[in-house]
């Protein structure tokens, strides 16, 4: 008998080059069989891979593997999201270019995903920077312009002086900061390129309640971007000093109309384009500039800090608010900004923290109109419609809900979000033409156009006689050159050759837009292209599609909670509206894993303090780093990285070997018993079942800790009959069961091991990958014993196992037994068994 060695390397080299020889990961089709698309955020290629990849792709993998284990037909994919940035910086620090540096990643990266045994089906691999799939990327493009979802519109727009480009809202991030290099943003007045997702607002918030399968906190974060509010529209015309209405009306947004009639300021945007036009020339025009100059000073942020001194001006013009027929006086403030809403606001101090700090700063009226019931002020104001009070005595705005005073007919009305009084104003607004109900959303369009070289050309032209016109279909792809110096900073505006072409619908010279896509268009979609990876006639077929969608679980870092996780929600429900597919969504499930840290910190390459995976493969090999990345923490969970228990791993795994090859031996040697039967056998049976039913559940929760807990505990069980009974005595039929559930449970999560165990140890025909995932007997699980808890007065005094059917005056004779000192000589007034878990006994004396 040979003992069983653990030789990592060899195996693992052996059975990758075996799987990939067999085809083992190619998905198929198969409408005979239910399917499970496992998906994992397609990464950076970044270069080397750290262990939040080696945890991330993992965790995908054993889901992947146990699906297939349990009758799924599998689709498990992997690409690059190979557009960006960093290639760009790469390629000018070595003087190379970005093409270069990036398919040296890939390659690299996939070697490392390759040595990990990853089961990937690499036919599908997608790079976003191929052109087979970013002709797709612009194909996209111009349905989504034939849909009316395409707009180039000037805007103010968020602008990082380090990247040099403008960046979408989402892509601001903490302090008016860039997401990629933490620039502070900028503002600039640009015309751009938008991918009109506000018209999709209402449906991504309201599918969020499809998705029971997605963390709360991801759903509480999209809903809160989305940002819907209701209110209503009210237009305010503009009047000179003497309250003659002028031809000119300013529409706000307001969450609140029913606090109209406590409108005492008008607030505009310093941006707002109607500021100059409103005061240039006046005497007030030098205070509004100044509040302008100031504001263009600070971040977007800044100004809507709570405690901020809020500046203003006045322009010396008034609207007309329409419920009363008052001149109101219209301001330039510095807290107003034009992204919002409309960029004008009607302020309404006494019902607004805000609106009321500037007032007293300015001095001007804050007139009560809503009143909590339990302020004494209601009792002075309560029914009186006419304004009597110009100034609350309060402290403080109030802006929750009470009882409506000073507010004309409407007085003595609910007020307050969603109240009758609001809902009330609103129709009298609407009846007379001034106002209307109305939804406002937080969400703006995606701003997808960059200026920067490494990206997926957008598929325009801009032509002086028909203005924008969309690249013909058939004239796809627009291919980015590759003759660019990136060093010298050139982007496709510097490259003639490439935007200098004819109009396709007049023939005259014409130009190519210089501008690429954001690469988050590119990642918006490629989960659809590994369903038909190969397909060179559309982005993905219909079939295809409606097979493998919505991906049953996809994992990647929660950093992605409003980004990639809602552009790609965008875009699945416009491809499905052009009947591309039939999923409204696109991951039904949704993990979120938690970072790999080291001594508190998360790794990464710029703190200095990355473990390279590749040095703990070479020593223990990837099996023992798979288990052992999942063993230490739920996915869901940051883990603290530690080397200490590398080791103890890698020697369960060796022990689980020995046990497997000792037990199959002794099986093909016939030395032992058939059946025993005898209590070391029967321990054993029921542990074999527990341990299967526990891994089962705990797979299907992604406790990956706890199932390999398990699998350990079932492990000792093994040896602790091993120990228990001698050879010759054994049952080699169980000792072989468990050998083998031990080789099926463990597959998932050390594939190479197992592989060797099932096929060249146990003698199995086929991969492991390719057997049943053990079932459990429910039964089997059930003992004969049971142990109880014995307490005494309430404390715990004792246990004891008897027989499941003994009689209940057999186990309150056992129990009195086994807390014989505790009883003895005083006065046993009650005994109560509670089946299955404890004898309780009071004692006295
Ligand atoms: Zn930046
Ligand atoms: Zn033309």
């Amino acid at each position: 008998m040979s003992e069983f060695v653990f030789e990592p390397k060899r195996i693992e080299e052996h059975w990758q080059s075996e799987w990939e020889r067999e085809g083992l990961y190619h998905a198929r089709e198969d409408a005979t069989k239910p399917k499970k698309y496992v998906l994992e955020m397609f990464p950076y290629p970044s270069g080397d891979i750290h262990m939040g990849h080696v945890r991330n792709y993992t965790i995908g993998d054993v889901i992947a593997r146990q699906a297939s284990m349990a009758g799924f037909e599998v689709l498990h994919p992997i690409g690059w999201d190979a557009f960006g940035l960093p290639a760009e910086n790469a390629a000018i620090k070595s003087d190379s270019h970005p093409a270069k540096w990036t398919y040296a990643n890939i390659e690299k990266q996939a070697a490392s995903f390759k040595r990990m045994g990853f089961s990937y089906d690499w036919d599908r691999t997608v790079r976003s920077c191929d052109v087979d799939y970013y002709r797709w990327g612009q194909w996209i493009f111009l349905k989504f312009w034939e849909r009316g979802l395409v707009e180039r519109k000037s805007s103010a727009v968020n602008w990082c002086p380090s990247c040099a480009t403008v960046l979408a809202n989402e892509q601001v991030v903490g302090d008016s900061q860039c997401w990629r290099c933490k620039s502070t943003v900028e503002k600039r007045e640009l015309e751009q390129w938008y991918y009109k997702i506000t018209e999709y607002a209402q449906e991504l918030l309201d599918d969020l309640d499809d998705l029971p399968g997605w963390p709360d906190r991801v759903k509480t974060m999209q809903a809160n971007w989305i940002g819907r509010s209701e209110g209503a529209e009210v237009d305010f015309v503009l009047c000179d000093a003497a309250a003659e209405p002028s031809e000119e009306s300013i529409t706000v947004f307001t969450t609140r109309p029913d606090t109209l009639f406590g409108c005492s300021f008008f607030l505009l945007a310093p941006e707002h384009p109607l500021v100059a036009k409103l005061t240039a020339g006046t005497e007030y025009a030098e205070a509004v500039s100044a509040v302008v100059a100031s504001a263009a000073r600070e971040t977007a942020v800044e100004r809507q800090l709570g405690e901020r001194v809020k500046n203003g001006a006045f322009t010396g013009r008034y609207v007309v608010n329409p419920v009363n027929g008052e001149k109101v006086p219209i301001w330039v403030s510095d807290y107003v900004l034009m992204d919002y809403g409309t960029g004008a606001v009607m302020a309404v101090p006494s019902g607004d923290t805000r609106d009321f700090e500037f007032a007293r700063r300015y001095d001007l009226p804050i007139p009560p109109v809503v009143v909590a019931e339990s302020d004494p002020l209601l009792a002075e104001l309560a029914g009186v419609s006419e304004r009597v009070m110009a100034d609350v005595p309060w402290e403080v705005a109030f802006a929750g809900a009470g009882v409506m005073v000073q507010s004309g007919e409407f007085t003595g009305m609910r007020g307050g979000k969603g109240s009758e009084g609001m809902h009330a104003v609103s129709a009298w607004l609407a009846e007379r033409g001034q106002g209307r109900e109305s939804i406002n959303f937080r969400l703006r369009d995606w701003l997808i156009s960059r200026q920067r070289y490494w990206g997926n050309p957008i598929p325009a032209i801009h032509c002086p006689t028909c203005g924008l016109v969309p690249v013909p279909i058939e004239q796809l792809p627009v291919v980015l050159p590759m003759d660019i110096d990136i060093t010298k900073g050139e982007t496709l505006a510097d490259h003639p050759e490439f935007y200098e072409t004819t109009c396709p619908k007049c023939g005259g010279a014409a130009k190519r837009e210089t501008d690429t896509m954001d690469t988050f268009t590119c990642s918006s979609w490629y989960y659809l292209r590994y369903t038909d990876a190969n397909n060179a006639e559309l982005p993905f077929s219909a079939d295809n599609a409606n097979y493998w969608m919505p991906a049953d679980q996809y994992i990647g870092g929660i950093e992605h909670a409003i980004l990639h996780l809602l552009y790609s929600r965008f875009f699945t429900k416009v491809l499905r509206d052009m009947g591309m597919m039939k999923a409204s969504e696109p991951f039904t499930n949704l993990l979120t894993q938690g970072m790999v840290k080291l001594d508190g910190t998360t790794m990464s390459k710029s703190k200095g303090n990355v473990v390279a995976p590749e040095d703990m493969i070479a020593r223990y090999g990837c099996d023992t780093l798979r288990a052992y990345i999942l063993f230490m923490a739920p996915p869901d969970k940051d883990l603290e990285w530690s080397f200490d228990g590398l080791d103890g791993m890698y020697r369960f795994l060796a022990r689980v070997g020995r046990f497997v090859a000792d037990a199959a031996d002794e099986a093909a040697a016939g030395n032992g018993a058939v059946a025993s039967g005898d209590a070391a056998a029967k321990k054993l049976h029921r542990e074999l079942h527990r341990v299967i039913s526990k891994v089962t559940d705990d797979v299907a929760r992604f406790q990956f800790n706890t199932a390999i807990s398990a699998v350990m505990e079932l492990t000792n069980s093994a040896y602790d009959y091993r120990r228990e009974v001698p050879a010759g005595s054994r049952d080699l039929a169980l000792q072989r069961d468990v050998a083998e559930a031990l080789t099926l449970l463990l597959a998932p999560f050390v594939p190479h091991l197992t592989e060797e165990l099932w096929r060249v140890v146990l003698g199995g025909q086929a991969s492991v990958h390719l057997e049943p995932w053990p079932a459990f007997d429910a039964s089997a699980m059930d003992s004969d014993e049971m142990e109880l808890v014995v307490q005494v007065n309430g404390k715990v005094r004792g246990k004891v196992t008897v027989a499941t059917d003994l009689a209940e005056e057999d186990i309150i004779a056992v129990a009195l037994t086994a807390v014989a000192s505790y009883v003895e000589g005083k006065d046993v007034k009650k005994v109560v068994v509670v089946a299955g878990k404890l004898v309780s006994v009071v004692v006295a004396g």
